[in-house]
């Protein structure tokens, strides 16, 4: 028996059920309701509907944009209208059976590490660079949750002085209320402020990753001296095995090898880096991994 996997974002909920290859059985989804109780209705219905097609009650697992304190249990997320509440013991006690909750990015980086990009590999670390940016760290298959759920949030790490000051970057304020973090200049939305601020001109994404013309080129090379900073800092701190990209500025053509070249310039002497590879597991990731990681409670 495997599990069921419930991804929850900002526009949809989708329950997916694994088969005994953890490959995608069956799959509902609805829309994400923009109110607390409508949420919960959605969320359960969807589990009745998986236990129902699976004909037999497995454990659920659920990934999440945002986070929940495990001190106070509540949960902190601007995408989802469940900021404040309680979301996970609301959830399991609507069911009447405890849940795994997790956030989306833990869920992805679980699931390269077991069935992914990081397979082969003890420590795996997952970036994710997208709307925002985020990730985790899984060790021999298993998450590191941590003491505080915070780890992972790497996009709210500092951006690097010298480089800001180098290039009079203006020091922006974060989502997360600091000022001056990485994901304001290195998530997707943030390479588009960096082109503004270092160009003076609008510049898509797509137009930067085409590096069609001179200011597109100098985007993209500092936006790499900033994101290889990030990389470089996670290495020095973690020093995984692998490190596994996912998230919209992954499909950029040449980022695993730009990144990795610019990554090694950055690390300390003549000291390598781990390998920078792309995700495989796509849009079941998140699913996949927080069922995985709902299975794997059930089987400690
Ligand atoms: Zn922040």
């Amino acid at each position: 028996m495997t599990a069921i996997g419930l991804d929850l974002g900002g526009t949809k909920i989708e329950a997916q059920i694994f088969d005994a290859d953890w490959q995608v059985e069956a799959k509902r989804r609805v829309e994400t309701p923009k109110d607390y109780a409508p949420l919960l209705t959605s969320i359960t219905d969807l589990v009745a509907w998986a236990d129902d097609t699976a004909g037999t009650k497995r454990p659920i697992g659920i990934g999440a944009a945002g986070l929940i304190n495990p001190h106070t249990g509540k949960a902190l997320t601007a995408n989802i209208c469940a900021n404040g509440q309680t979301i996970h013991t609301d959830i399991a006690r609507a069911l009447g059976r405890d849940v795994t909750y997790i956030n989306d990015s833990r869920a992805l980086t679980l699931s390269e590490a077991v069935f992914g990009a990081g397979k082969a590999h003890a420590t795996v670390m997952a970036v994710i660079l997208g709307t925002g940016i985020g990730g985790g760290i899984a060790v021999d298959g298993k998450l590191r949750s941590g003491a505080t759920h915070t780890g992972g949030e790497f996009g709210h790490t500092s951006l690097p002085a010298d480089l800001v000051a180098q290039h009079g970057l203006p020091l922006v304020p974060c989502g997360c209320g600091a000022v001056g973090c990485v994901e304001t200049y290195v998530s997707g939305p943030g390479m588009e402020r960096l082109a503004l601020a270092l160009t003076g001109t609008t510049m898509t994404t797509h137009e930067i990753a085409a590096k069609g013309t001179p200011d597109a080129v100098r985007v993209w090379l500092v936006w790499l001296t900033l994101a290889a900073d990030l990389l470089r800092n996670l290495i020095l701190t973690t020093d995984p095995d692998v490190i596994v990209l996912a998230g919209g500025l992954s499909n950029i053509a040449s980022i695993t090898d730009d990144l990795a070249r610019t990554t090694r310039d950055a690390q300390i002497g003549d000291f390598a880096i781990p390998p920078i590879v792309l995700a495989q597991g796509g849009d079941a990731s998140g699913a996949r991994g927080a069922a995985y990681a709902a299975w794997q409670n059930a089987n400690d």
